[in-house]
């Protein structure tokens, strides 16, 4: 290693040295720590997170994770799987989702056995309770399905896998931020890092690279998501010429708190609090008469919405209320500990005797990086895979999540396939070429990075990220129509070129947030362009898409996955059909 200091102000960025491991896999949250310890057990594997490992965005998940264990209620996976396909407004390929909920149960006993401590019902059985969208006999009533460890699921599962990892020796490469993918002969051998720490451009080889990079929630003004959900590895598939699926579906969690969009989990109408108007009205009977507050989220945070524009909201406020007055003291604390502690922190209310003011906060994105049940990175995003090149998790797109995600399923979309995707980068390891590879080439060094040093114009960081913020916000959020699309496309272009006429201070490298903020606008640049133009051009309405000047939605013309490509100028749009195999689509009302 080069010896401290050895960074010298305004000198270039330096080559560290180079490194080599069987796999490399890119995100430390839970889809990218479950594929590790399945890899370890095989091979050598080096986790790369640009924040310390358990601090990723897993750790925040609080309601639960999905399986049809019938625990508490008689539960199948049928069921499961029929709600996770009406859910995502029949988007979702059913082939991919039949695997996921059939493997749902061993997955949770799985983690069980590593040491994830589930809360536990009277019987001493792993606890569940119902979440939005989950019903048993296809659609009759509301079911108890998703396992939890009071509202910290996300937390304990993280540091569990965490602990396991250490335990079989993973390498891991905190604060490092991935610069970009290194192929040759169009397999991926590797990728280049920055060490945030110390200034420093790293080049790892690996036979395989997994991306498990996690959302690109920080887009919009109000959301749910970390400050690190930027979309880097969305953006750095894309320009690859590797294309992006179903970029249009972004969810919005119908309960952030009001203000700052921190989530109060969908677990708190899972355990019983409603949702109520200005008028103190449980609003949800007009929308979804048989489950009323346990409908999918983008139906309830139109619900809401609606609400407000018909004057309904509380005090002629953009908000509703969350109303946990009814559960009780002793219930909120046992089972809905943080979501108390948020509203009593971050907004003032004691949740056991009054209700909480929210609104619809950017939450998740259905969309992704296309690939197989495996894992596999699909090249043309239908059938052909990149060799060497795997994603799995938020940034991944195997397509179970469809147009509207179910609560609770994203977590088990990350431990089935980031299982998956492992053992298929074990086959893949096999039968790679051997490390390191007979031609290195020069150690050219990144040219982002040299460019973004010289930065010396007018613009700024934080002005060109809450513009785009604000405009995804208020023309591509829950509703959207063509003319604020176009509004909003016409507004990312010229923000692209303001990030042109960028200006850094230009300081220590050592920890220099300013150069890394810089490269993640870099990425929440091109993800925004897409996620516009891919919203363009679906005329219809489907799950959180909601287009309304295209208020139905219409089969026959777009019951078919979007995919994006990115040439650095010109979008492309291309289209592939919908895996159907049990449930034809039918019209979806709850
Ligand atoms: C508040 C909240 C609560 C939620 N609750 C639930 C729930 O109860 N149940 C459920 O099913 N889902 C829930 N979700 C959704 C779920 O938590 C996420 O979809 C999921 O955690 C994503 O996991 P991931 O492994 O794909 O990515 P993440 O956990 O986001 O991890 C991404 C990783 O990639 C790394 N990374 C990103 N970019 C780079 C880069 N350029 N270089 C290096 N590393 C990089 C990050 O450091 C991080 O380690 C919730 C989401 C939120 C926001």
């Amino acid at each position: 290693m080069l010896g401290w200091p050895y960074w010298k102000k305004n000198s270039s960025w330096r080559i560290a040295l180079e490194k080599f491991h069987d796999a490399l896999i890119i995100g430390s949250g839970m889809a990218g720590l479950r594929a590790a310890v399945e890899l370890a057990q095989e091979t050598s594997v080096a986790v790369v997170s640009k924040v310390f490992p358990t601090r990723s965005h897993s750790g925040a998940a609080q309601g639960g994770i999905t399986a049809a264990l019938g625990n508490e209620e008689e539960d199948h996976w049928e069921w499961h799987m029929f709600d996770t396909v009406k859910g995502s407004d029949y988007l979702a390929d059913q082939d991919a989702v039949e695997i996921m909920v059939r493997d749902a149960p061993r997955a949770i006993l799985e983690l069980e056995h590593m040491g994830v401590p589930f809360s536990r019902n009277h019987r001493g059985l792993i606890a569940q309770r119902a979440f939005g969208g989950h019903t048993r006999d296809f659609g009759k009533a509301p079911v108890k399905r998703a396992c939890y460890a009071s509202d910290r699921t996300g937390r304990v599962i993280v540091d569990t896998l965490y602990e396991q990892c250490l335990k079989m020796g993973v390498v891991f490469y905190p604060e490092f931020l991935l610069l970009d993918l290194i192929f040759q002969k169009q397999r991926c051998v590797g990728a280049w890092l920055l060490d945030i720490s110390r200034g420093e451009a790293l080049r790892v080889w690996a036979k395989s690279v997994l991306i498990a990079t996690g959302g690109a929630g920080r887009l919009f003004r109000t959301t749910s998501n970390c400050f690190g959900n930027t979309g880097d590895g969305l953006a750095v598939v894309l320009c690859h010429g590797i294309p992006l699926q179903d970029m249009e579906f972004v969810q919005f969690h119908p309960t952030g708190l009001r203000g700052v969009g921190i989530l109060l989990s969908e677990a708190a109408r899972g355990e019983g609090g409603v949702l109520r108007n200005g008028l103190g009205e449980r609003f949800m009977a007009r929308y979804a008469p048989q489950i009323l507050d346990l409908a999918p989220r983008d139906i309830v945070s139109r619900a809401i919405l609606k609400e407000i524009r018909e004057g309904r909201g509380v005090e002629g406020q953009p908000y509703v209320h969350l109303d946990l007055t009814g559960l009780g003291e002793k219930r909120i604390k046992e089972r809905l500990w943080e979501v108390a502690s948020f509203a009593r922190i971050y907004g003032g209310v004691d949740a056991s005797l009054e209700p909480i003011p929210v609104e619809p906060t950017c939450h998740y994105f259905m969309g992704g990086i296309p690939t197989d049940p495996d894992g596999r990175v699909l090249g043309d995003g239908k059938q052909s895979p990149v060799q060497g090149l795997f994603a799995a998790g938020e940034c991944a797109c195997v397509s179970v999540h469809g147009a509207n995600r179910l609560g609770c399923n994203s977590l088990l979309d990350l431990v089935v396939f980031g299982r998956r995707a492992a053992k298929a980068m074990a086959e893949c390891i096999k039968e790679a070429p051997d490390l390191p590879p007979q031609d290195m080439g020069e150690p050219h060094k990144p040219e982002r990075l040299q460019k973004l040093l010289q930065a010396r114009g007018p613009e700024t960081v934080p002005g060109i990220r809450q513009d785009l913020q604000g405009l995804l916000m208020d023309h591509c959020s829950v509703f959207r129509d063509e003319k604020g699309l176009l509004a909003a496309l016409e507004g990312v272009l010229e923000l692209q070129q303001r990030f042109t006429r960028l200006g850094l201070g230009g300081g220590g490298r050592s920890f220099d947030l300013e150069v890394v903020e810089a490269l993640e606008l870099e990425h929440m640049l091109v993800v925004a362009r897409v996620v516009v133009e891919s919203a363009l051009c679906r005329k219809e309405s489907r799950g959180a898409h909601f287009r309304e000047d295209h208020p139905q939605r219409n089969d026959a013309l777009f019951l078919k996955h979007t995919l994006v490509f990115y040439d650095g100028q010109e979008v492309r749009i291309d289209w592939k059909p919908v895996k159907i195999t049990r449930f034809p689509p039918k019209e979806r009302t709850y």
